[in-house]
């Protein structure tokens, strides 16, 4: 694990001039992203670490469904669009290659896994199937924004159903409804499902899974026991008007900003009847393949738990998409005995299964620990002057900032892996 005088964590004091959310401010401060242009982002290596977290929940959610990951390319020749009847959509950005063919860069993936499955699915024993990738999306936002929240390419995970009829597909769909509820409670954020207009997507029922947070651009109306879009939320006949505020069902309704991180979607027979995926029934009758398409965004689900649980000093991660799950303090310069401890924390538990950065550089005490509040690990480990005399390490949990017992330095290896094991099981 990473010593932070070797490691690219460039932290800024001063917030990028043109931030408006917090996400955006926090993260660039804390070095975990770096602007290239409008709309277009690169990932530090502190920052990717996050979202690769998030990418590995994912994963494990879609392989336990019985996903199938899979790798389907961004530039993609035109004529799928055509035929969906997507080219002409304002956010796709087409090109042409040096033989004039017309090319676009997918802004998500119906076409493209609807062209492979239409040749090589046949009969009704090729499904169901669930297939998946995590790949790059390229969109001609009309206002990026937000840092990551917003981007012109991002990495999405999404994941497409094949079944013979409706209640296959709502069968796949359900199983959806499941993992991105599991993935949505690992990653720490709180989030609503809620029920969502069909949109552009086209189809028969959609739900999106939303976080509240102050920069997100969509509004949920809530109640005790009831989530939903504001739109929905308005059209719906138990929604009342009651002075300026709107009831269900004689409860208050409170609207508050949230971010779209998943959407999940029955999409029918809309992609498979253009694009000719079809499939012979038992009765050798060609059919339609009923479909489903599932989008997740793992820079939205990072940037909104960085808006979610910041504080004054900065980030404050769920543990399970921190950067690191440690950040080791040590304060006092090389060659010093308060040093000598540190290093010797930092190698046993760099062979535990935590991970740790470990703030080897030479700086003020101030320094550091304004970094590592800004950087946000959950847990602070500080090895200092005092801690010798004291003959603990200090600990001190990230969100609240709480100092709570500290860790004998003297313990041997085991036993400090056991009771760091413990203090990281305790920590919420
Ligand atoms: P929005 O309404 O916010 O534009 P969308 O409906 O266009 O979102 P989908 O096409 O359903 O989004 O994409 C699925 C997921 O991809 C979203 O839930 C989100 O997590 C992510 N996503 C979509 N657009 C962006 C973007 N411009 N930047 C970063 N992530 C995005
Ligand atoms: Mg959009």
């Amino acid at each position: 694990m990473p010593r932070l005088s070797e490691y690219l964590l460039p932290t800024e004091k001063q917030p990028p001039a043109d931030a408006e959310a917090l996400s955006h401010v926090l993260m660039v401060r804390a070095g975990l992203i770096r602007q290239m242009g409008a709309g277009m982002w690169s990932w530090l290596p502190a920052g990717w670490r996050t979202h690769q977290r998030a990418v590995a929940i994912i994963r494990e959610e879609m392989d336990a469904i019985g996903g199938q990951e899979m790798l389907m390319p961004v530039l993609q020749p035109a004529e799928p669009w055509r035929k969906t009847g997507r080219l002409d959509i304002e956010e796709l950005f087409k090109l042409h290659d040096r033989k004039g063919s017309e090319l676009v860069l997918a802004m998500t993936h119906e076409e493209a896994v609807t062209f492979h499955v239409a040749q090589l699915v046949r009969s009704y024993r090729d499904l169901p199937l669930i297939l998946y990738h995590f790949q790059v999306k390229e969109r001609d936002e009309p206002r990026p924004r937000a840092g990551v929240l917003r981007t012109r390419e991002f990495i999405m995970k999404d994941s497409y159903t094949f079944d013979r009829d409706q209640a296959g597909l709502e069968e796949r769909y359900e199983l959806h409804v499941g993992a991105y509820d599991r993935i949505m409670q690992r990653t720490g954020l709180r989030f609503y499902r809620v029920e969502s207009d069909v949109g552009m997507m086209g189809g028969l029922g959609a739900h999106e899974y939303m976080a509240p947070c102050p920069a997100g651009e969509d509004e949920i109306a809530l109640a005790p026991g009831y989530a939903a879009n504001l739109e929905v939320a308005l059209r719906s006949p138990e929604v009342s008007k009651v002075g300026d505020g709107y009831e269900l069902r004689g409860e208050p309704l409170s609207v508050q900003p949230a971010i779209e991180v998943g959407n999940i979607f029955m999409l029918g027979t809309r992609y498979s009847e253009p694009l000719g995926a079809s499939y012979l029934d038992e009765t050798g009758q060609e059919r339609p393949v009923w479909m489903g398409s599932y989008g997740i965004g793992p820079a939205r689900i990072v940037a909104a738990a960085v808006e979610q649980f910041a504080d004054e000093r900065g980030i404050s991660w769920p543990k399970a998409l921190a950067p690191f799950d440690v950040h080791l303090v040590a304060v006092g310069s090389a060659g010093t005995p308060e040093r000598d401890a540190a290093e010797r924390l930092y190698e046993i538990l760099n062979a535990s299964e935590l991970e740790v950065l470990y703030d080897d550089r030479d700086a003020g005490p101030g320094e550091k620990f304004a970094d590592a509040e800004l950087l946000g690990c959950p847990l602070r480990l500080t090895v200092g002057r005092r801690s010798l005399e004291s003959g603990a390490a200090e600990v001190q949990v990230r969100r609240g900032l709480k100092d709570i017992e500290g860790l004998p330095l003297d313990a041997e290896p085991g036993t400090l892996q056991r009771l760091m094991d413990e203090l990281w099981r305790s920590v919420p």
